[in-house]
């Protein structure tokens, strides 16, 4: 059977940290979260390091585990070749979608979970310290959950020349969900509620009330979430022209309306966002060939200086929100793998400019003749005027991102003081 996959990702800083360390890769049929660790910047280094030679090796075709042995080659390369990133090192919780299967590699305590029904699955074992005494039976749950040390890694990626990297296979079906996060959020959030949020419709709103839970409950780490919603099919599918050369191929969907600031969903707006886009079911498609031809996906940009850092998840002014009203237009980027029998749909987004001024916008800088296939996704007060010629290149660019990495471009811009 052939599985489509629809895909919500989104990384933040938390409270309480000065950079984000996470990493996370939305480039199908590859999904992965990687949490680096190590002083000063390193642990941006290694995750970032990571996840990028990570999506390269499954690019160019290698079985994930061999790319994930790459991963670790090459970060602990760059840990014992400079002492800046000495000991440096990451979690890998990754995922290729194959038909009906999902096969996984995993180090480390990021997890990747499956809600399956009305029943959370851990998949992954947490290679803490902390987890292998509570599978040896010398920890309760309860003392796990608090103890002092639960960030301790036994095993990582990139600290040793040969990582012990756990791989298994999962087969899947139409309405399974999957979960892979970072510990900055199953440490904070509780599986029940997380079962609860991966219920809800629209894989990216799973992914922003999870950061928004976390925060909540106080956002001690940097927190990702990628969320992946499996169905036999989407509404309109028959209409998409599946064009496939080698490789990956991409074909712009564009939807009924949905809310473009569903991201957003710290609490209050959530319910009439997820009901609108319920209602948007099997509304009116259209179809055009991209005007990029690269997917617009992949690893986020490396994340920023912390000062710089506003979190993603925060509500977007509220002239945006109004901005948006009914008129925002969601497009979906269909990404067709060949031979993987896997579409998986991303909301894409990118920055340009509004009356003089930076705006986040989703969909793609295009029109189809009179209808504009994008809308401002969120304002910002910064003029385009003002930056310099690297930052201008930059948003001339107009190049395609995931919300996290729009999100992370749009901070190294300066946009939101
Ligand atoms: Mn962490």
């Amino acid at each position: 059977m052939t599985l489509v996959a629809r895909s919500g990702a989104l990384t933040d800083i938390g409270l309480h940290r000065k950079t984000n360390e996470d990493t996370f890769i939305v480039a199908p049929p590859l999904f992965a979260v990687c949490d680096g660790m190590g002083g000063a910047q390193a642990g941006e280094v290694a995750s970032g390091l990571a996840a990028e030679t990570l999506a390269a090796a499954v690019a160019d075709g290698r079985p994930l585990l061999a790319a994930a042995e790459e991963a670790n080659a090459a970060v602990f390369r760059r840990a014992t070749g400079d002492s800046d990133h000495t000991g440096m090192g990451t979690t890998l919780t990754a995922v290729v979608l194959g038909g009906d299967v999902g096969r996984f590699v995993h180090i480390g305590d990021s997890r990747a979970y499956l809600l399956r029904g009305d029943v959370l699955e851990q998949l992954s074992d947490d290679h803490s310290l902390v987890g292998e005494m509570l599978r040896d039976g010398r920890l309760t749950e309860e003392e796990a959950a608090s103890h002092p040390h639960r960030s301790i890694l036994s095993r990582a990626l990139g600290t040793e020349a040969l990582a012990r990297i756990d791989e298994f296979e999962v087969d899947l079906r139409a309405g399974d969900v999957l979960l892979l996060c970072s510990d900055g959020l199953s440490g904070v959030v509780r599986a029940e509620v997380i079962k609860k949020m991966l219920g809800r419709a629209d894989p990216g709103d799973a992914a922003a009330r999870l950061i928004a839970e976390a925060r909540k409950n106080g956002g001690p780490d940097n927190i990702t979430a990628v969320v992946l919603r499996l169905d036999e099919s989407l509404p309109g599918d028959e209409e998409v022209t599946l064009v496939v050369p080698a490789g990956l191929a991409a074909t712009v969907v564009l939807a009924a309306p949905v809310a473009a600031e569903a991201e957003t969903a710290a609490g209050e707006s959530g319910a009439q966002q997820a009901d609108a886009a319920d209602g948007a079911d099997g509304g009116g498609e259209a179809h055009v060939t991209p005007p990029a031809p690269e997917p617009a996906v992949g690893v986020p940009p490396a994340p920023e200086p912390a000062d710089a850092v506003p979190p993603a998840s925060a509500a977007p002014p509220r002239g945006a929100k109004r901005g948006l009203g009914c008129l925002a237009v969601v497009l979906a980027l269909l990404f067709v793998i060949a031979g993987a029998g896997v579409l998986t749909v991303s909301t894409v987004f990118y920055v340009g400019v509004d009356e003089g001024r930076l705006a986040v916008y989703s969909g793609v800088p295009a029109a189809l003749g009179p209808l504009q296939l994008h809308a401002v996704y969120r304002r910002s007060s910064l003029p385009y005027e003002s930056l310099g010629p690297v930052e201008r290149r930059l948003v001339d660019e107009q190049s395609l991102h995931t919300k996290g990495g729009v999100m992370t471009l749009s901070q190294t811009l300066g946009m939101w003081p």
